[in-house]
This record gives C-alpha cells, sequence and structure tokens, in this order.
C-alpha cells in the first residue's frame, strides 16, 4: 500500500537515495532538509515528480509539519569533518530535532526510523559491535556532539515507545559510501577517490591500520526500507552495515587501484578519538529483516567512482 512518508535529511547523500527508492515504489515523499549538508542537485531530478514536496526547513525549529504515514529521521551532519564547526546544530538536530519527530510520530499515529549510528559504540571494546554492546563514547571530546546525540536520540524512541507507544525503531548505520556524498564532505571515501583522480596525495590519518567496514548505499537503502517495512520487528534497533572490515591503508590502495592513479601516500596525525576498529555484526537484521548487503567493495567504489570523475 502506498504510505506518505517525510524523510528529513532528504536532500543528503543518503536521504536522496532514500526518496528515489521511496518514490520509485509509489509512495509520495515530503523531503525536509536545510540544505546545510545536502545538495539541490541531489534531488534535481526528483523534483518534476508528481508526489514529490522538498521543504526548506531546519528540523530543530518549531513549525507544523504534514500528516504522515511514516517518518525517517535522517536530518543531521554526519561527516567528523563539521564535528569542529557545526557542534550545537548536530547536537540538537539528533535531539532536539528527534523529540519534534517523535512527537510528531505521536500526533499523527505514523511509524518512524530514527538513523543512529555505529558512533554510539564510540571505540570499541568488543569487537564486532552487536547491538547489545553499550559502546565506549568520550562525551567531552570532539566526536561527542554526534556520537552523544546519536545516543540521546535513541533514548528519546525507546521512551517514547514505552511512555506513549509511539512505533518507532532505531538503525544503527555503519560507514556508507557511493555517488552523492560531497567530494569535500571530508569522510575517506570521498576524499580518497577525489585526491586519486586529481592526483593529489592520499592523505592518510595516523598509521592506516585502523578499520572500517564499508556498505555501498544501495544495500544500505535496502536495509531501512526493510526495517520499516516490518510490522512487528523482534527488536526495536539494528545494525546495517557491511561486515567486510578493512584498514585504511588497504582502502587507499584498493583505490588507487581501481582509478589508476600515481597519486602518493601521506601520512598525517590521526584526530582525537579516532576509533580504532569497527565492523557491525548483522546476525540481527539478517534473521529478522531477512537483509544481507551484497555489493563486494571493489564493486561498490567502480559504481561511485564517475560520480566523482564528474563532481570533483
Ligand atoms: P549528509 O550530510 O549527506 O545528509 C544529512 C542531511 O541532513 C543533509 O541534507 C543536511 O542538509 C540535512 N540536515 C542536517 N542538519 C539539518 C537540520 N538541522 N535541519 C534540516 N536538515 C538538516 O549525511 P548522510 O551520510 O546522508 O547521513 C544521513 C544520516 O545518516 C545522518 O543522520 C547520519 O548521522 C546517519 N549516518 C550516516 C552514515 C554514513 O556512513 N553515511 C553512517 C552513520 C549514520
Ligand atoms: N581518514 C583518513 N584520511 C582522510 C579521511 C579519513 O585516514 O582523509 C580516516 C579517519 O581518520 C578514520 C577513517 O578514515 O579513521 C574513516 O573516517 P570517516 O571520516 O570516513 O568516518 P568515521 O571516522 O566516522 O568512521
Amino acid at each position: 500500500m502506498t504510505k506518505r512518508v517525510l524523510v528529513t535529511g532528504g536532500a543528503g547523500f543518503l536521504g536522496s537515495h532514500l526518496c528515489e527508492r521511496l518514490l520509485s515504489e509509489g509512495h509520495e515523499v515530503i523531503c525536509l532538509d536545510n540544505f546545510g549538508s545536502g545538495q539541490r542537485e541531489n534531488i534535481e531530478e526528483l523534483e518534476d515528480h508528481p508526489t514529490f514536496t522538498v521543504t526548506d526547513r531546519d528540523v530543530r525549529i518549531p513549525g507544523s509539519l504534514p500528516s504522515v504515514d511514516r517518518i525517517y529521521h535522517l536530518a543531521s551532519r554526519a561527516s567528523p569533518a563539521d564535528f569542529t564547526d557545526f557542534p550545537v546544530n548536530i547536537a540538537l538536530a539528533n535531539t532536539q530535532g528527534t523529540r519534534r519527530l517523535l512527537d510528531h510520530a505521536r500526533a499523527c499515529d505514523a511509524r518512524m526510523v530514527f538513523a543512529s549510528t555505529s558512533e554510539v559504540y564510540g571505540d570499541p571494546e568488543v569487537h564486532p559491535q552487536p547491538e547489545t554492546y553499550t559502546g565506549n563514547v568520550n562525551i567531552r571530546g570532539v566526536r561527542g556532539c554526534y556520537d552523544e546525540s546519536k545516543r540521546f536520540g535513541e533514548t528519546l524512541t525507546v521512551a517514547y515507545q514505552r511512555k506513549y507507544d509511539v512505533d518507532a525503531r532505531t538503525v544503527r548505520i555503519f560507514n556508507t559510501y557511493g555517488p552523492r556524498m560531497r567530494p569535500d564532505d571530508g569522510r575517506v571515501v570521498p576524499t580518497f577517490v577525489t585526491q586519486a583522480l586529481r592526483g593529489d596525495d592520499l592523505t592518510i590519518y595516523g598509521d592506516g591500520e585502523q578499520t572500517r567496514s564499508f556498505c555501498y548505499v544501495d544495500d544500505l537503502i535496502e536495509g531501512l526500507v526493510s526495517l520499516m517495512r516490518i510490522d512487528d520487528p523482534e527488536h526495536d534497533v539494528y545494525n546495517i552495515g557491511k561486515e567486510n572490515e578493512r584498514t585504511i591503508k588497504e582502502l587507499a590502495h584498493e583505490v588507487l587501484d581501481l582509478t589508476d592513479s600515481e597519486s602518493d601516500i601521506v601520512y598525517e596525525p590521526l584526530p582525537e578519538d579516532d576509533p580504532g576498529q569497527r565492523r557491525p555484526d548483522i546476525t540481527r537484521a539478517k534473521t529478522d529483516l531477512n537483509w544481507e548487503p551484497e555489493t563486494p567493495l571493489r564493486e561498490g567504489l567502480r559504481r561511485t567512482v564517475p560520480y566523482f570523475k564528474q563532481h570533483s
């Protein structure tokens, strides 16, 4: 059955792919975005769609919201490069913004998915990370505005569920990449691909032995939609990501190889609190949502590079 869906952060990297996917399934989609880190261009092709609407708004600021059946709350800057310049904005998008959307979900009896993050695990001492791991976050560090506000966003989501019976779920998204990330976003995949294409040095922070597990955007969107679709999920929080753990050094070589780049690698200081390892345990999502990511890293990067060739 088609639904009326609100997507906050809908002009961003993940949000624009999500809007596109929902429209392709026949839903009516309302994209709410303040165009801080999102881009008009990401949703340009959707703007002529008869059931797509864009509203240029900040999720932190009160005001009426359209009555909907479903809410995906994705509005928040997500790049560590932004944590220094936009800490208050980020902290409030995930707390004040989440509260507004939970109130709205309650008012219109909508189902809501809150986009949380693997950063709730901080610098993990348990590896890989299952949903039951409670994390190791430095609440006062430079990443705290993001990590801790996502944690409190989750707490609010659970509180509204318990107190008001709001049908709210949480997805913990692990590092995801693909077309429509901003080349200057600061996250590692757009940075390395752009540097490699330009012939600039690839900047590895630290010794490059820290690990991440990279998920291609189409797989991630499938996971988000699967969580929203299911009527009574066994759990109210799911890790969504790919288990293909790589060191950042390995990623750099993969990018150099794929782009046939002559760039060198240079080493720069590791940012504060940069997690040493990260890999999702996705047993829950596999079992309950029947979801599993399919795209190998090399194939995902191959699909991503042309976008950066056009945009850098
Ligand atoms: P993005 O920066 O491309 O998208 C975020 C979008 O939210 C942008 O369009 C931005 O303009 C909008 N936004 C930010 N603050 C806002 C506000 N106060 N009011 C209205 N709009 C606002 O980042 P993304 O990678 O697409 O991330 C989307 C969501 O997924 C975020 O909540 C992020 O925390 C979460 N997430 C992403 C990843 C990933 O690897 N991409 C990993 C973990 C979690
Ligand atoms: N990183 C790097 N060089 C860059 C950008 C990032 O070595 O130019 C590293 C960063 O220190 C981290 C990893 O790549 O260890 C992933 O960084 P990203 O910002 O993409 O995501 P997050 O740290 O939030 O997982």
